[in-house]
């Protein structure tokens, strides 16, 4: 290789990609692209909301600021299910089957366990082949930084850049085991509950609280020798589901079964969101729970902050420090301490 002969060409190709890069880094230019519907922009601007450079996160936060007036028009749907239960099939043949309608989706997903496991739910390239690689379709795993409500906090955000950039149906999984359900819930029109034919409730995990926030529970892989245990289950849950009070929406839940992989019953479950989607409109309850939900996250991120300042208040850390010897010695018991640290802050950290 000469260095006195170098590749001009080339140079000035990697210039004009820098620039061309450095242009798209720009709010107002991504902004320009994502609501022209460019998944490269839409990616970045993500990417940008996921960074932990203040820098970056100023920049998305202005790019949310500019996609919030033109947000706000998809039907959000929340699906949660046991791993294995089936929820990228379903997905996949549910995404196609939408984007078959005429419709733009995209695939968001709050994944609990991504930290521990340093991979995401959606991180594994075989899942959602077909839809994944569809022009129609935007397919983005969870941002894992941070805790649950720092994750749920973008997931949200990310809707509302996905909305901007004209997607009119936003798909957000979840793994049935814990509060991820809580945040997904919280952020969506309508939540489905997908579950196993004769696995038991116990052994997929899966708690009351999550069933009786179902607007739909749908048996899967309602196929071949399963089909008898898949409509049994469905008898079941349905049954189940008349013994919860009827929800604020007087939406009554509704169970079907599925099979993604034969295509069978996957209109039912649009229908089926559809009529829920007619009713809360009609009633007014659309409107209200994305009002409610605004306010459960303005507290969320009040919680959020608060917890942030606290434990990174170097003074105060120098106070807990002391205060977990003197609890580790049965010097004071757990509320004491507790009492303590937040007199401390509350003097304006006059006594430390
Ligand atoms: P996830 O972990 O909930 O995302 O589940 P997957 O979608 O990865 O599915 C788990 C397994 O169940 C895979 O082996 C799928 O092929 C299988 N599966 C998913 N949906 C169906 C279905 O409708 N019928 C049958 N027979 N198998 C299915």
């Amino acid at each position: 290789m000469s260095y006195s002969n170098p590749d001009k060409k080339k140079i000035a190709r990697l210039v004009a990609i820098h620039k061309e890069h450095r242009k798209k880094r720009n709010p107002k230019t991504l902004f320009t692209e994502l609501k022209k519907g460019d998944k490269a922009a839409l990616s970045e601007a993500i990417t940008l909301l996921e960074s932990a450079k203040e820098a970056d996160q100023k920049m998305a936060a202005t790019i949310v600021r500019d996609c919030l007036p033109v947000s706000g028009k998809s039907i959000r749907i929340g699906i949660t299910g046991v791993p294995g239960v089936g929820k990228s099939t379903f997905i996949e043949s549910f995404g196609l089957y939408l984007i078959y309608q005429g419709k733009k989706v995209a695939v968001l997903a709050i994944d609990p366990s991504s930290e521990k496991s340093r991979g995401s739910i959606l991180g594994d390239k075989t899942r959602m082949v077909n839809l994944s690689v569809h022009p129609s379709a935007f397919i983005r795993p969870t941002a894992s930084r941070g805790s649950l409500g720092g994750v749920a906090q973008r997931t949200r955000e990310c809707i509302v850049l996905c909305e901007a950039a004209g997607y009119d149906i936003i798909l957000v999984e979840t793994v049935g085991v814990g509060q991820s359900e809580t945040a997904v819930h919280s952020m969506t029109d309508f939540f489905l509950l997908l579950m196993l034919a004769g696995a038991g409730d116990e052994l997929q995990g899966i708690k009351r609280g999550i069933m009786e926030m179902a607007d739909s529970i749908v048996i899967t892989k309602a196929d071949g020798k399963n089909i008898k245990a898949a409509n049994l289950a469905r008898s079941q849950y349905k049954s189940a589901m008349h013994l919860f009070p009827l929800n604020e929406n007087k939406w009554s839940p509704q169970v079907e079964t599925v099979s993604s992989t034969e295509k069978i019953g996957i209109e039912k479950v649009w229908q089926i969101i559809n009529d829920f989607v007619k009713l809360t409109k009609s009633n007014r309850y659309f409107d209200l729970n994305r009002k409610e939900q605004q306010l459960y996250w303005m507290h969320e991120s009040i919680k959020e902050q608060i917890l942030q300042d606290f434990y990174s208040d170097k003074k105060l850390a120098k106070k807990l420090s002391d205060l977990t010897t003197q609890l580790n010695n049965g010097e004071i018991t757990s509320q004491e301490a507790a009492k303590k640290i937040l007199e401390s802050q509350r003097n304006g950290k006059k006594n430390l």
